[in-house]
């Protein structure tokens, strides 16, 4: 059903201007890797760029989903979680190798081009979004961890599209159990209340920002936390969906 509105090119634009003269100055000393065959020189080597593949215009307005009808048959399922949600591509192929660098293996150069896709759906399907909310991770995951890699996309993503970013504000109040295997109720369940807006009055139109979606279940969470702090309508920006539900 999908087939149709994905496209193996990957286009994603190099950084420019100070985080270029950065980027380059690192790539000399530590060359980036394939994150597919681990080839040295660049994220995603020619040879593994089909492996890419992104969601292309048009999409369903509600759920960011290539467009396969009308009404939108995803949507017709289930609500999405948020007022309009934008992803880059589905939790697959190279996408979900990159992400699984990005988050597990340390590789945070990764958030700049994968930033930098973020950037490109935004501006095939825009939303009416005025700040960037990172998803935040609980404070002892993000210090084991070191970085959150939801703000790091948000920054890249921010600076390509003009957009401020505001990190920090929304906060994860408790370490909740692991989503795996839970339905979409179960996660809404362990999730409730586990976010809280705690930076003054929150924004009339934010846009989270995260790397992955699987049921929607974080995002629903801190859509409801940003509401109960005065946000009007939540939009959510993602690199990869899961397949199977939101
Ligand atoms: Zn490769
Ligand atoms: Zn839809």
């Amino acid at each position: 059903m999908v087939d149709g509105g994905l496209s193996g090119e990957a286009s994603y634009r190099r950084p420019t201007g100070l985080a270029a003269l950065r980027r380059s100055l690192l790539d000399l000393l530590f060359p980036p890797r394939c994150v597919v065959c681990r080839t040295r020189g660049d994220w995603l080597c020619l040879r593994c760029r089909p492996q890419l593949t992104l969601v292309d215009p048009p999409v369903c307005p509600r759920c960011g989903a290539p467009l396969a009808g009308a009404p939108c048959p995803l949507c017709a399922v289930e609500r999405p979680p948020v007022a309009g949600l934008r992803f880059s591509g589905f939790h697959e192929g190279a996408l979900r190798h990159a992400v699984h660098r990005l988050k597990f293996s340390g590789e945070r150069y990764l958030a700049e081009p994968l930033g930098t896709l973020l950037a490109t759906s935004w501006r095939q399907a825009p939303l009416p979004g005025e700040v960037l909310v990172p998803v935040p991770l609980h404070r002892t995951r993000e210090a084991s961890r070191g970085y959150n890699q939801a703000v790091l996309l948000a920054r890249v993503t921010g600076r390509e599209l003009g957009l401020p970013v505001l990190a920090g504000g929304l906060v994860r109040t408790r370490e909740t159990p692991s989503q795996t295997g839970l339905d979409r109720r179960a996660r809404l369940t362990n999730l409730r209340g586990a976010f809280r807006w705690t930076a003054g009055p929150c924004p009339e139109r934010p846009v989270l920002i995260d790397d992955v979606t699987t049921t929607g279940a974080t995002l629903a969470a801190c859509a409801e936390a940003l509401r109960q702090a005065g946000a009007r309508r939540v939009y959510a920006l993602v690199l990869a969906r899961a397949h199977s539900g939101r």
